[in-house]
């Protein structure tokens, strides 16, 4: 990356909404390449059975709330690294507030209606955010630029088909497969605030961790997406090819 690079990180506020096994891994990575303003938000305490695969935590946590173990943590890597803890859980009534001003945004939440208005909110504000979701052996992840891809909303309609949530929680996680995506997250982040690489914009990045496999899937932008639809310029969308991939 370069001192130009590492400047930008320095400089950088980035937004990670959910401490679960995607969250745990993305604010390690992030810490740890420099990203000079971190928020982290969780609503939840840790339990036993979250430590199989949320690798902020250890058995002294148990019972702690996890915006503050994980702050701990981030600062056992960085003492200089700036922290900001929302405490509590995302909603139509906060994520705007809480959201602006912040440089790019990791969606790492277990839930869909939480997705949902991360999406929403990012939109709105016009801020890049990363999307991801695990459940057993599979993940699946995409990057949105506002108004320059599709956004979450685009892909899975109004009730989305996301292998995350509750439901995959009650299937199981197996840790390393969130690690993989979650870290997957940190790097679209660093990628987007330094400015290098291919972002995983129009594409869905779906793994088969069983049969270890990646596909891209592209996919189209929705002009009548309800949400960012407005944002999207048709003629722009057809010369980057996205609805023709
Ligand atoms: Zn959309």
């Amino acid at each position: 990356m370069g001192e130009a690079g590492q400047l930008a990180l320095l400089g950088s506020r980035v937004l990670l909404v959910g401490l679960g096994g995607l969250g745990s891994p993305a604010l390690l990575y992030l810490t740890a390449a420099g990203v000079g303003s971190i928020g982290i938000m969780d609503m939840d305490r840790v339990e036993l059975s979250n430590l199989q695969r949320q690798v902020l935590y250890g058995e002294g946590d148990l019972g702690s709330d996890k915006t503050s173990r994980a702050r701990a943590r981030a600062m056992q890597i960085r003492s200089d690294a700036e922290v900001q803890v929302h405490q509590g859980r995302i909603s139509e009534a906060n994520a705007r507030q809480i959201i602006a001003g912040y440089d790019f945004v990791i969606e790492a939440t277990d839930n869909r209606e939480s997705k949902f208005v991360v999406n929403d909110a990012c939109v709105a504000l016009n801020i890049a955010f990363s999307h991801a979701g695990v459940s057993e052996l599979q993940g699946q992840t995409m990057t949105v630029l506002p108004g320059r891809g599709p956004c979450v909303r685009c892909v899975f309609g109004d009730v989305p088909d996301l292998e995350a949530g509750r439901e995959g929680e009650e299937r199981g996680i197996l840790g390393p497969v969130a690690g993989v995506v979650g870290a997957i997250q940190a790097l679209e982040a660093i990628k987007y605030l330094v400015g290098f690489g291919e972002l995983l914009v129009g594409r869905l990045l779906t793994w088969d961790a069983g049969r270890m496999e990646f596909r891209r899937v592209p996919l189209p932008a929705e002009p009548s997406c309800g949400v960012c639809g407005k944002l999207l310029d048709g003629a722009e969308y057809e010369k980057r090819g996205f609805r023709n991939q």
